[in-house]
């Protein structure tokens, strides 16, 4: 009986694998056997990437800019209510600064992540991506800015931007609705997700596990809802909880829970750039390398100047926010070299196949 079991996550692993699709049950009953098949499923999981993407793993400069944010979602240490964050913005020196540092360390993609700070006018983002561009015009710049309306969107990929990470949290709108307050609307969300697309960006939606509320049904709904996005990029990591939020008293999200969820990525879009997080790396000394032996191919250490990085607090301990961008590289090449793959200088775009 066991063993029949076993067979039968074993033979929807191997549907995926041969790229057909998996309905929401069928998702559902591997999450909720996922002890039983996690083997089988990351052996396939790191095939896939290895087919894809061989043995290489991209590096993403990470551009914290800004810490102020109009949005108040419940999960978030800079949300507006927490008046405990000591705010602040980088000008476009500060930003241009970080490139540059991040250039000779071998990144090829910054990404430019911030609160929805309105100080940041389309004016203001066009003319600093203008400048990144004329600078290092070998480079892709990813925004990750929140939602913004479909004229903004537009000019910040005419200036030059080519990828936009908006992780949609949840592909539950009732869930959604847990984890924001009223004024804040699943629709529009992933109204901009669709926008972003329209415009050609290669785009990256994303959700936290293990976040307040959320169900193992809710996460098979986020692989249907991901199969047919079709992003280019799923930013996905544990939830933890930041202690001045009303989220303070509720459990991380679990390692192996995050893990299982990236192997199933990796095998329902085979292609996608798929990141490694710091969240994972904060729950976990070794999440990180955990994070590529389950298919991820991607890292995104911080290029923001080490006298902001503690401001930057989206959830308590938040890793690497005391060490300067080139310690970051050393220790994550160190760490890569462990698990078989290789820290690459490369743009590290999406492939069509
Ligand atoms: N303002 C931008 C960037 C948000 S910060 C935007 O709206 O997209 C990037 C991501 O951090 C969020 O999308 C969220 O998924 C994650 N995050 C925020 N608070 C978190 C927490 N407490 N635990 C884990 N991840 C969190």
């Amino acid at each position: 009986m066991q063993k029949q079991h076993i067979a039968m996550y074993d033979e929807l692993i191997d549907k995926l694998r041969k790229n057909q699709e998996l309905s929401k049950d069928e998702y559902l009953i591997l999450i909720q056997n996922r002890k039983k098949c996690s083997d089988y499923l990351f052996k396939n999981s790191t095939e896939v990437r290895e087919k894809v993407y061989g043995k290489d793993i991209y590096i993403r400069g990470l551009i914290e800019f800004t810490n102020y944010c109009k949005n108040d979602c419940l999960y978030c240490g800079i949300r507006r209510s927490n008046k405990c964050a000591e705010r602040y913005r980088l000008d476009k020196e500060e930003i241009l600064n970080s490139a540059c540092q991040g250039y000779n360390l071998g990144f090829r993609t910054f990404v430019m992540q911030g609160g929805e700070d309105g100080y940041y006018t389309d004016e203001i983002l066009v003319d600093i991506i203008k400048s990144i561009k004329e600078k290092y015009p070998d480079c892709a710049i990813t925004l990750s800015l929140g939602e913004r309306s479909f004229e903004s969107y537009k000019k910040l990929k005419e200036a030059g931007a080519d990828r936009y990470l908006l992780r949609h949290e949840t592909a539950s709108k009732s869930h959604y609705e847990k984890l924001h307050p009223k004024e804040m609307s699943f629709d529009n969300r992933v109204n901009c997700l669709k926008n972003l697309k329209k415009l050609g960006y290669q785009v990256g939606a994303g959700f936290m596990v293990g976040s307040p509320f959320q169900t193992e049904e809710n996460l098979a709904d986020e692989l249907i809802f991901l199969k047919k996005l079709k992003p280019q990029m799923v930013g996905i990591g544990p939830f933890i909880p930041h202690k001045d939020t009303p989220f303070k008293n509720e459990n991380a999200g679990s390692v192996e829970l995050t893990l299982f969820m990236l192997g199933l990525i990796r095998l329902t879009l085979p292609n996608v750039l798929l990141p490694a997080t710091t969240a994972l790396g904060t729950i976990d000394p070794l999440g990180r390398e955990k994070g590529i032996k389950a298919g991820a191919n991607v890292l995104m250490p911080n290029l923001s100047p080490v006298g902001v990085r503690k401001k930057y607090m989206l959830y308590d301990n938040k890793i690497c926010t005391g060490d300067e961008a080139a310690q970051c590289v050393e220790c994550l090449k160190n760490r890569i070299a462990k698990t078989g793959c290789k820290i690459v200088v490369s743009r590290g775009d999406y492939k069509e196949n």
